[in-house]
């Protein structure tokens, strides 16, 4: 172990003159940010809580320490926004002068009330017996068109778990009325109320401007909220701490940004994000990306869980979605040598993918992946109260951080330029 680990120093030392990683991500300033944010007194760090709240005070903190500037537009490191659930109250429709079971609609609106007609002018979509009806009602969902939606019949069964998009609508989604039926529309008249609940949550978000290619971006970022308080267990506080899901990735984010800030070397703009609400739906990354044109975003490293041993040992990774651009090829050129090395994602089965942060922006053909080392299939404290900092191995941890450093230099510099995602070969 310790000949690669010197190897990666030696390496350093030649190949970066302005900052040596080794120095600036350090194992002792690694732990202290871990510690702080996998502490008892973040709660868990659950989405709408005191707890998540404080870590992203800790985070700004840190971001501000380091001197990065705030997103366009914005005073502060937090990018707030809401979240808005829906629970139906009434549905009253009829369809062609005949009267349609509330059942058989489901209206999915911002408002507390919706009325609709015929003469309301929402464009007809059906989706088919054949179609997939979630994935179909989620890219309805997403084009931010109002719509009247027949579903065919041979849905019926699944028609009411549709009420998913209710559970988070954003506040300028559009308005979309479902209906389970075969017959075209020629009039009908729906009336709708819900009771609305708002949940505030903030991504936290810092910039680092690049010296010639201030319009390319390259984007860091880790998931900071985690699941908060369970029931207590015999051996354990009744704490998720979630040290390695995923403070270890935003720890990896805020020690990438403290050593950019001062190597002084990004001619592209970075972008450090700490993503909120990634466990319960991945609303964080979802805004973020809003808040952006992908075209300008070159490549995104997103970290998740990467504080325990990789399933070839230590001084190793994996990339999600390997096979999807060259990125991963990219960074494993840029460590050859080193001694430490990135494989593809070997638990191809669990579409890792599309789990993460990364997805949203991969879906608009950023060439955005997730590095991690989660021993997908066997890692004991996955998802558990006892996913403590105790558990995690705060050496290797700084090695990859380090080595995610060294391996993305030549994107960092303007130099490399990874191929884009063929959105067509996603599921
Ligand atoms: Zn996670």
């Amino acid at each position: 172990m310790k000949s690669s680990l010197l190897v990666v120093l030696g390496f350093f030392a030649t190949a970066v003159v302005a900052q040596s990683p080794e120095k600036v991500i350090s194992v002792k300033e690694v732990t202290r940010i871990e510690t702080a944010l996998a502490a008892d007194d973040m709660m868990g760090r659950r989405t709408g809580t005191p707890g998540i709240e404080k870590a992203a005070d800790f985070i700004a903190a840190e971001f501000k320490k380091i001197g990065l500037k705030t997103w366009p537009g914005l005073t502060g490191y937090c990018q707030e926004f809401s979240i808005l659930r829906a629970r139906a109250l009434s549905t009253t429709a009829s369809w062609n002068d005949q009267s349609l079971a509330a059942n058989a609609v489901m209206v999915i609106t911002p408002q507390a009330e919706l009325t609709v007609s015929n003469t309301s002018g929402y464009n007809t979509i059906k989706i088919a017996a054949g179609d997939n009806l979630f994935e179909k009602a989620q890219e309805i969902a997403a084009s931010g068109k109002a719509a009247l939606v027949l579903v065919d019949k041979a849905h019926e069964k699944n028609f009411p778990r549709l009420s998913f998009l209710r559970r988070s609508i954003t506040k300028d989604q559009s308005n979309l009325v479902f209906v389970l039926s075969n017959d075209a529309a020629n009039s009908f008249a729906i009336q709708y109320k819900q009771e609305v609940t708002e949940q505030k949550m903030a991504n936290v978000v810092g910039v680092l401007p690049g010296k010639s290619k201030a319009n390319e971006y390259v984007v860091f970022s880790g998931h900071y909220d985690h699941l908060g308080i369970g029931k207590p267990d015999a051996k354990m506080d009744s704490i998720f701490n979630g040290a390695n899901d995923d403070a270890a990735g935003t720890t990896a984010m805020i020690m990438l940004a403290k050593y950019y800030k001062k190597a002084k070397n990004n001619e592209r703009t970075l972008v450090f994000a700490a993503f909120t609400a990634e466990e319960v739906g991945g609303f964080g990354s979802q805004y973020f990306s809003k808040q952006m044109d992908p075209n300008q975003v070159m490549a995104m490293f997103n970290i998740e869980m990467i504080g325990t041993d990789s399933k070839w040992g230590k001084n190793s990774a994996y990339i999600t979605g390997f096979e999807q651009t060259n990125m991963g090829a990219i960074l494993q050129k840029n460590l050859e040598g080193t001694g430490f090395n990135f494989y593809p994602d070997p638990y191809p089965d669990q579409q890792l993918f599309y789990r993460s942060d990364n997805a949203t922006l991969a879906r608009l053909g950023v060439p955005a992946h997730t590095i991690s080392t989660s021993k997908m299939d066997s890692e004991p404290n996955y998802h558990k109260q006892s996913d403590e900092v105790s558990t995690l191995d705060m050496e290797n941890m700084t090695q990859i951080i380090r080595s995610i450093a060294l391996s993305a230099r030549g994107i960092v510099a303007g130099k490399e330029t990874p191929t884009r995602v063929n959105t067509k070969n996603l599921r």
